[in-house]
């Protein structure tokens, strides 16, 4: 998939990084390239620009990362039911511009799309992570603040970080995507230590609001390609959106999943339904006024984001994870952003501990 870009930014302190190297030499020549003092500053949204936040999706940044890379899945809370993600930030932004994501709001103010030079830093906190508890296995996702594999092309990150990960026995890496930019993956051997995994929603979200996304077909295509190259594949349901003929369209889309990916081979498959802030919500509406994805019928839940009414949300979960336990009854499928009570009248018990979910999630 090629992304647009309006310029690219190195920080001079970057300037001879391997990813700066690999940025110049890959991007198309017709991409001004400068180089600045303070990226940051040098992409923020200009005072004329009718969508400061869709523009600065097409301005990249190569950077140092200040703050530690790693850092415990912000989604996790004593609330919910957790599946003890660990999170790399390696990047901040993605250049696909779903009408639900909730960078619009988390990154309002500082919507370049940014990519750490100093990522070989964050393996030296993964070595830390695994002495401090040897014997446990962790699994680790790059696909919070972006797409793990949007720009895979241009800043060739996956390879390194698949190697790195083939080499220890204490972590699992998941890469997380809407796309198909799976080439640089095909190259290296994942000896097992990586879960690529696909964001999936059936077609009329995927053509309303996942704008410039891979279709889910070439999503399910690209799992079954790169599970024939030795990674393991994991699927999320998420955000599963309460539309009319929402149950015919998940059917519709596991049976072409399973008649491509045979189940027993899938790591798992998560479910979500949408949530959002008041403040996501009002800002999603105003870029996206004809979508009609936006605009079901919510409650204000405790944690202060909006979601369909709870029997609702069960019912659609219980209707999904039925039609997977028919075709898997052994897939490990969990919940996200839900209590523990949802788990139990969804998926018949409690989850487990974050350990126990965690391990066996990691493990497969
Ligand atoms: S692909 Fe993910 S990160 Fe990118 S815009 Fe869509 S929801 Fe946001």
């Amino acid at each position: 998939m090629n992304f647009d870009l309006d310029a690219v930014y190195i920080e001079e302190q970057c300037r001879r990084s391997a990813l700066a190297t690999r940025v110049r030499e890959r991007i198309p020549p017709a991409v001004p390239l400068r180089y600045v003092a303070d990226g940051r500053e040098a992409a923020l949204p200009r005072q004329t620009e009718r969508d400061p936040f869709g523009a600065g999706k097409r301005r990249m940044v190569v950077m140092n990362r200040k703050a530690p890379f790693l850092m415990a899945c912000p989604a996790g809370s004593a609330e919910f039911a957790c599946c003890g993600l660990q999170v790399l930030t390696l990047a901040s932004n993605c250049p696909m511009d779903c009408s639900y994501c909730f960078l619009q709001e988390y990154l309002a103010d500082n919507p370049g799309l940014q990519v750490y030079a100093n990522y070989p830093d964050a393996m030296d906190e993964l070595e830390r992570l695994v002495r401090r508890a040897p014997g446990r296995l962790f699994r680790v996702g790059t696909g919070d603040l972006a797409d793990s594999l949007a720009f895979d092309r241009i800043t060739g990150i996956s390879r390194d970080l698949v190697e790195f990960f083939a080499a220890r026995d204490g972590l699992t890496l998941e890469l997380k995507t809407k796309t198909d930019e799976i080439d640089n993956l095909l190259e290296v051997d994942p000896q097992g230590h990586t879960i690529v995994s696909w964001t999936l929603s059936p077609n009329p979200v995927f053509q309303s609001s996942e704008h410039r996304t891979a279709p889910p077909s070439a999503r399910i295509n690209s799992a079954r390609r790169v599970l024939e190259a030795g990674y393991r594949a994991g699927f999320h349901l998420d955000p599963i959106i309460a539309y009319p003929g929402v149950e015919r369209d998940y059917g519709e889309l596991l049976v072409e999943l399973f008649d491509s990916v045979a189940p027993e081979r899938i790591a798992f498959i998560s479910m979500g339904t949408m949530r959002m802030t008041p403040g996501l919500r009002r800002a999603a509406r105003e870029r996206f006024p004809g979508d009609r994805m936006l605009l079901g019928e919510e409650v204000l839940s405790p944690d202060g984001r909006l979601r369909a009414f709870a029997p609702m949300r069960i019912a659609l979960y219980r209707e999904i994870s039925e039609r997977i336990k028919a075709a898997a009854p052994k897939m490990p499928v969990y919940l996200c952003m839900e209590q523990p009570g949802a788990h139990r009248r969804v998926l018949g018990a409690e989850p487990p501990s974050v350990a126990a979910l965690g391990d066996r999630l990691a493990r497969g």
